[in-house]
């Protein structure tokens, strides 16, 4: 079953690092656009377009 509901935790990486098992940094890209509040709004992004191609979109527009 996947993770869907709104957990919140100070050390729970952000929803895009948890999806890719990376290393949350603390200027991670993708904190700012899928918190870890919000595991759901990844989700879908990622099952859509893919983790690479996420990661890529991201890292043009920093
Ligand atoms: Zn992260």
């Amino acid at each position: 079953m996947k993770e869907c509901g709104r957990k919140q935790s100070a050390m729970s990486p952000c929803a895009a690092c948890k999806l890719l098992r990376r290393r949350c940094a603390k200027d991670c890209v993708f904190a700012p656009y899928f918190p870890a509040d919000e595991p759901c709004k990844f989700g879908s992004v990622h099952k859509v377009f893919g983790a690479s191609n996420v990661n890529k979109m991201l890292q043009v527009q920093f």
